[in-house]
């Protein structure tokens, strides 16, 4: 036996051993290590495939749907089904439970096989695809005016810029709050805690989607101007939060 192939034994062995223990990134690189040693020894290509598959359902589509595209490993919304049957058909061969006998093969062959029910299937596929269009809402972060409290949601594009506070018209830090106030129960209000200073309630109206901006995209629009202070003008940038 030459010593290329040991040492891709030893290699392949390191990697099933982490993939058991769902250290998914380490278990690819000592498979990918593996099949550089020795392109021809079996079962790397199989521990690459499932930590691929696992990998990309770790990763949700706006947190809310599996991304059944990047499991099945094709660009998001592909219409080429011969392709989309291509992967399904490569995928399937290296995780099926019956040939694969590395852990968590199972899980990573179901996870392909239900992306092929929904790719494949035209209704389902067009249902999908516009629930993932619906729910690629622009991103968002929550701050507050440390001068007068108010809370404002902005697009992501606008942290760490200088904001200018709809309420008392003072110019602020654009700093994301880790989470937002707790609502308080009954009232349709945020309970702002500053610090350790309590600051009353903000009030906030919560739509069916949860607090978004509804003119997200007007910010959105002025933070592309790349002024770094927003100048004063009628144009509402966050959605004020009214005070007690
Ligand atoms: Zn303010």
């Amino acid at each position: 036996m030459n010593t290329n192939r040991v040492e891709a034994e030893r290699l392949l062995a390191i990697g099933e051993k982490l993939l058991q223990s769902r250290d998914l990134s380490g278990s690819r690189d000592f498979a990918i290590l593996a099949q550089e040693a020795e392109p021809l020894l079996e079962g790397s290509d199989q521990i690459v495939a499932i930590v691929d598959v696992l990998i990309a359902a770790e990763k949700p589509i706006n947190n809310d749907h599996l991304d059944w595209y990047a499991i099945l490993q094709l660009d998001r919304t592909c219409e080429d089904l011969d392709l989309i049957r291509k992967q399904y058909r490569r995928l399937g061969l290296l995780l099926h439970p019956d040939k694969n006998p590395f852990s968590l093969a199972d899980h990573a062959f179901k996870l392909v096989t239900d992306a092929w029910a929904v790719l494949s299937d035209p209704v389902q596929k067009a249902i999908y695809d516009r629930d993932i269009v619906a729910s690629a809402q622009p991103s968002t972060f929550w701050t507050a005016c440390p001068y007068c409290y108010f809370l404002y949601q902005y697009p992501s594009t606008c942290e760490g810029c200088c904001l200018r506070c709809q309420n008392c018209q003072r110019s602020f830090h654009g700093l994301s709050i880790p989470s937002l106030p707790p609502l308080v129960p009954g009232q349709e209000a945020y309970y702002c805690n500053w610090g350790c200073l309590p600051m009353g309630f903000v009030f906030g109206t919560l739509g069916s989607h949860g607090p978004l901006l509804d003119n997200a995209s007007h910010a959105l629009a002025v933070s592309n101007g790349a002024t770094p202070e927003f100048a004063s003008s009628s144009r509402k940038r966050g959605r004020p939060r009214k005070g007690v």
